[in-house]
């Protein structure tokens, strides 16, 4: 058991000055003062003037690599365990992205294994932009409902240059597929988009919605800050359903991009509901830029650590309460994604805890009841970061 003494807890609702002892991987307690004989202690750790808060969850990341629109050189490389560490998050959704014609979700599910031995959390989503949707077991239903590790479909593109352009019935049917295999995994079956460049990108999925009757809480569009005029309707769509916002490609499109951090800010004056609201960083995603003939003329890659900084400038320049900014890489995540033992600091909860000095630097953090990180020092590194 480690016991960490004085944290103010974030849970992420603000619960005050509190002692947190974890064990076999789980918060056990939480109280004001908890004193224990130190031989039935691993470590106890004096967090005097820290705050503890959840793990951070980054739940699109191209765990498997992505990229290569720009020929098989520009194919991006696989997460390593130290851009999650360092960057606060202990758990990690995968996925494909653009390229479901040379990658596979079979490599995105061996990934997540990787990542679990590591000592992280992980879980992915199955198919990829295209449609019809690569899958492992040859329907998106089958492997959400009976791979413990496929939770959701995604990232299906639409109103994308590259993608299969969907149309409604086909969108529907994913949608479908999805939702019975997560009545019968227990999962949440979530179809998330990828939302492009083109002109009134969410008219899809209320057309969806509507002519069959299928809920638009079922969706879950990413990229919302990729441009002002999807940015605008967000705050429309926002209101009746999720949101995510993409951390990591500000600041490399600055002239089209809204800032995350400054996207949350104004989400919420425009009446979207908090809990509507989630960031992600694209990790491992490439960035691309095209020029109007459709060539690639520049190429980034995203990192983890892009959610964390948002959030940091979420509070101090946007001014934004604590609990509010967490609860969009955390509580709002994992409810969506009902992952129930994620995204929160309370008894019986994985024992995932990010500990912040008073400027929201890491000083430590715990994965799964693990040290992962400690004073500022990652003590574990991934299988090849030997360097
Ligand atoms: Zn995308």
């Amino acid at each position: 058991m480690i016991l960490l003494k004085n944290l103010e807890v974030y849970s992420p609702a603000h619960l005050g000055k509190k002692d947190i002892l974890t064990g076999g991987g789980k918060i056990l307690s939480i109280q004001d003062n908890i004193e224990l004989p130190d031989k039935i202690l691993q470590e106890v750790i004096d967090c005097t003037g820290m705050m503890a808060v959840p793990g951070l969850i980054d739940a699109h990341v191209h765990i498997a690599g992505a990229g290569g629109e720009g020929g098989p050189a520009t194919r991006t490389p696989e997460l390593q365990l130290s851009h999650m560490l360092h960057a606060g998050v202990t758990t990690v959704v995968g996925c494909l992205g653009t390229d479901g014609l040379t990658r596979s979700v079979e490599s995105v599910l061996m990934k997540v294994k990787a990542l679990r031995q590591e000592g992280v959390s992980a879980w992915m989503l199955t198919g990829a932009y295209q449609v019809p949707v690569p899958s492992i077991m040859g329907d998106i239903g089958k492997d959400i409902s009976m791979i413990e590790e496929v939770i959701g479909v995604g990232e299906v593109a639409i109103s994308d240059h590259r993608s299969s352009k969907p149309t409604a019935a086909e969108l529907a049917r994913i949608a479908q597929h999805a939702r019975v295999g997560a009545m019968l995994g227990g999962k949440s079956g979530i179809v998330n988009i990828h939302m492009g460049d083109e002109k009134d990108p969410f008219r899809l999925l209320y057309e969806v919605s509507e002519k069959f009757n299928i809920s638009l809480k079922q969706f879950w569009p990413t990229h919302c800050n990729r441009n002002t005029y999807i940015f605008e309707d967000a705050k429309t769509y926002g209101k009746q359903s999720y949101i995510d916002l993409t951390a990591s490609s500000y600041p490399f499109f600055p002239e089209y991009e809204i800032k995350p951090s400054k996207a949350i800010r104004e989400l919420l004056e425009a009446g979207v509901p908090a809990e509507h609201i989630t960031l992600t960083s694209d990790a491992c995603g490439s960035l691309p830029g095209f020029d109007e003939d459709g060539k690639v003329v520049k190429l980034e890659m995203g990192y983890p650590l892009s959610v964390f900084t948002e959030l940091k400038d979420a509070i101090r320049q946007e001014k934004l309460k604590i609990e509010t900014a967490l609860s969009l890489a955390t509580s709002n995540v994992a409810d969506i994604l009902k992952l129930h033992n994620k995204g929160r600091i309370a008894r019986g909860k994985d024992a995932d805890l990010l500990i912040l000095d008073n400027k929201l630097d890491m000083v430590h953090l715990l994965a799964n009841g693990k040290i992962m990180v400690k004073e500022g020092k990652m003590l574990k590194k991934g299988a090849y970061e030997h360097k």
